[in-house]
């Protein structure tokens, strides 16, 4: 007689268990979304129709804020419930956060990721616990890649002369000019068709899929995307150009943010479009009554706002309200007026499937009702609030916070433990964030404050035992290395354990450390 498995066995029931549980979950963020250019969160254009329709059939939280104002930053916090700076390091993705594509897949659950922003690529690690994990980073299908490769190999055999007219402005406008120039993302439909691929090979199973979409992302080219252009149509090529120049110089002219805006707005009615198609696959294949379709984005974008065109480390609303909506059958229809953020999504995914939450998240689970009394977002940055990727959070990193309660928001910045560049802001009286009563607040802001100074301590603590972790794990590798290569001469080596790798340059001497995986699961 056949031996019986009894791990299997109990994995068969675990997701016979999970099947009869119909729990299916659709996560779907859009980069740069902010709330108030959606036609269910107030925007006067109508430029989200379908998912102004299934908003107003589940859960639409109105006050839900990113931790984070950009993707490096922000999606720790949805795809591990974590604070972005209570890890050594933001990329490559600590080994100390625990995706929940981890947590479910342990369970059975038929996991896949689907997207194209390379921060969130296998390269940064963020490939852990996925059966399935599309980010185009090396697919040799894809056109982009395809034509930069192309176009390398021709540039490398140009003269010198030749190569600097190929980097300047001015054949880049030009290309702008003639419509030559590609987005360097994958667009929606792309997404939406490989998510319905794989959606095809994998209905029959307990599932858990993520798509992100980046066709609000600049740079706003509208050449090489078939957007119907509801808004932009005034858009001239001649605008393209200044719009270019305007990114390239960071001096805006209001006519050019106008029509970047008017992109933007037609770009998001095409991803509704493409959200549609998807729910229309999900109907047709009735799984639409077993699936919960969570919609939200990572960070907004800043249209001068505050002076300011991107997404940078700064803390306004324009970059921090996002939109968050919970579909589904089972899903009461609500408009939510909770204080709420990212680092509450994972908990709530994992309650769907009826499975505890890792001690180390953060957040709530938002269907079984808690409240935040505040929310923190926060960011490592450069002097020009830039985040350059692979580095460590050093004490002497700059970091912005912003603590935002129902009312206020203090926004402060810290270095060496110290607190400065404070701004206190009434949101009830002041919604757009224009004036600073620092001065006139005192009692506030010391409330606030201190609130930031506690969670500071706390995240330092943190950080120190996930450096302890790394350097553990570095010593581990090195003794590893050593006692494998020992015999070889001193020359640049690499030492590989499951995520790991080390790179080293003589023997015992480690000149760069990381912790990747280049290869995605099939
Ligand atoms: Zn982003």
């Amino acid at each position: 007689m056949k031996r019986l498995d009894i791990g299997a066995l109990l994995m068969a029931m675990e997701r016979a268990k999970l099947w009869r549980m119909k729990s299916n979950v659709i996560l779907v963020t859009i980069d740069c979304l902010r709330a108030d250019h959606l036609s269910c969160y107030g925007y006067e254009r109508k430029t989200t129709p379908f998912i102004d329709f299934f908003a107003s059939k589940g859960m639409m939280f109105e006050n839900a804020f990113a931790n984070g104002p950009f993707t490096v930053a922000s999606f720790p916090s949805i795809l591990a419930s974590a604070y972005p700076l209570e890890f050594h390091n933001l990329l490559p993705l600590s080994q100390d956060a625990t995706l929940i594509s981890e947590v479910l897949q342990k369970k059975g659950i038929r996991t896949a990721a689907i997207h194209s922003n390379p921060y969130l690529s296998a390269f940064y690690g963020y490939n852990r616990g996925w059966n399935y994990f599309q980010d185009f980073l090396y697919s040799t299908s894809n056109r982009i890649l395809k034509r930069d490769y192309i176009k390398q190999s021709i540039v490398r055999h140009l003269p010198q002369r030749i190569l600097k007219l190929c980097e300047s402005k001015v054949l880049h406008k030009l290309k702008v000019f003639l419509g030559l120039e590609y987005s360097p993302y994958v667009d929606a439909e792309t997404i939406t068709r490989y998510a319905i691929a794989w959606l095809n090979r994998n209905k029959k199973h307990p599932f858990f899929l993520w798509v992100h979409y980046m066709d609000l992302h600049e740079p706003y080219w509208i050449s090489d995307i078939k957007f119907e252009q509801r808004y932009s149509r005034e858009v001239s090529r001649l605008s393209r150009v200044k719009i270019l120049n305007n990114v390239l110089n960071r001096k805006w002219s209001s006519k050019s943010i106008r029509d970047v805006i008017d992109v933007y707005d037609d770009k998001l009615y095409y991803i509704d479009k493409c959200i549609k198609r998807l729910f229309h696959f999900l109907d047709s294949e009735g799984l639409i009554e077993n699936t919960i379709i969570i919609l939200t984005a990572d960070h907004g974008q800043e249209f001068l706002d505050h002076g300011h065109f991107g997404h940078i480390a700064r803390f306004y609303d324009e970059l921090l309200h996002i939109p968050l909506i919970i579909f589904g059958s089972s899903i009461e229809r609500q408009a939510d007026r909770r204080l709420v953020s990212l680092l509450d999504i994972a908990p709530t995914i994992l309650s769907f499937y009826d499975i505890t939450m890792p001690d180390d998240y953060r957040g709530h689970n938002l269907i079984s009702n808690p409240t935040n009394t505040f929310v923190i977002s926060e960011a490592p940055h450069n002097e020009k609030g830039v985040y350059i990727s692979g580095h460590r959070i050093f004490p002497s990193t700059i970091r912005t916070y912003a603590i935002r309660t129902e009312n206020w928001k203090l926004i402060c910045q810290e270095k060496h433990g110290k607190l400065y560049n404070l701004e206190l802001y009434n949101l009830e009286k002041d919604p757009k964030e224009t004036k600073n009563v620092l001065e006139k607040e005192k009692e506030k802001t010391e409330e606030l404050r201190s609130i930031i100074e506690q969670h500071i301590l706390w995240e330092k603590k943190m950080r120190s035992a996930s450096k302890e972790k790394l350097q553990r794990r570095i010593r581990k590798l090195r003794t590893q290395f050593i006692s494998t290569r020992s015999n070889r001469p001193s020359r640049t080596h690499t030492c590989s354990s499951k995520n790991h790798s080390v790179i080293l340059l003589h023997r015992g001497l480690i000149i760069k450390v990381g912790f990747r995986s280049l290869r995605s699961p099939a």
